[in-house]
């Protein structure tokens, strides 16, 4: 029978305890049950809560709201190394971004896309995969068993949806979105690769 789940003192979420917390500590203390008290989630995250702190006292609110403003979706991945925004010279409130590893078009991606474009004025996507990406540079089983080997789970029973050749991926991707038959026929769909070391964006060729 399963542990039961460490029941959730509320007040050590207060931001005056995670203030408290000294960066050199956020270290994960897992207890004998593989659960996080809230004592030790609260300073797994420390630095997050205090970054915020700091985000709020200089922050004005813009009066944004959900519309993309620049009528832009971008499509990337969820490499850290990618600020999508700045890469198009974009801010906040300008443009939806949807990630997930490899910048793959899945049903979830058409979903969203079918949102911004029905009701949030997105009319152009930019499907924005990267150089140097996992989900290109390895298969399906090589992932699996890089995961099992350094942490004992066998993912198997998911798809990765690795990329053998990143640019044909890319095109099928593009033409997924232009062919799905809930977005909008005048929907302009762009693919590109972002190369991580120079920030330029490659632009693959369009395939009629
Ligand atoms: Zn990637």
């Amino acid at each position: 029978m399963a542990e039961a789940i460490p029941s959730v003192d509320t007040s050590a979420w207060r931001l005056q305890t995670a203030c408290e917390i000294q960066k050199a500590e956020y270290r994960v203390i897992v207890s004998d049950v593989g659960q996080l008290t809230s004592h030790e989630n609260t300073r797994v995250f420390g630095d997050v809560l205090m970054a915020n702190e700091q985000f709020v006292r200089a922050f004005t609110d813009p009066h944004l709201d959900g519309f993309a403003h620049q009528n832009l979706a971008i499509v990337t991945c969820f490499d850290s190394r990618i600020d999508p925004l700045r890469i198009v010279g974009m801010a906040a409130g300008d443009a939806k971004i949807v990630r997930n590893a490899g910048a793959r078009v899945t049903d979830d991606v058409l979903r969203t896309l079918v949102l911004a474009t029905g009701l949030l004025g997105v009319t152009r996507v930019l499907v924005m995969p990267h150089t140097d990406c996992r989900m290109a540079t390895s298969d399906e089983a090589g992932i699996h068993a890089k995961i099992f080997e350094a942490s004992g789970v066998d993912t198997r029973s998911i798809e990765f949806r690795t990329a053998s050749d990143q640019r044909a991926t890319l095109r099928e991707d593009v033409q997924r979105v232009r062919s799905f038959p809930l977005l909008p026929l005048g929907l302009s769909v762009l693919g590109a690769i972002y190369d991580v070391h120079t920030g330029q964006l490659h632009p693959e060729p369009e395939v009629d």
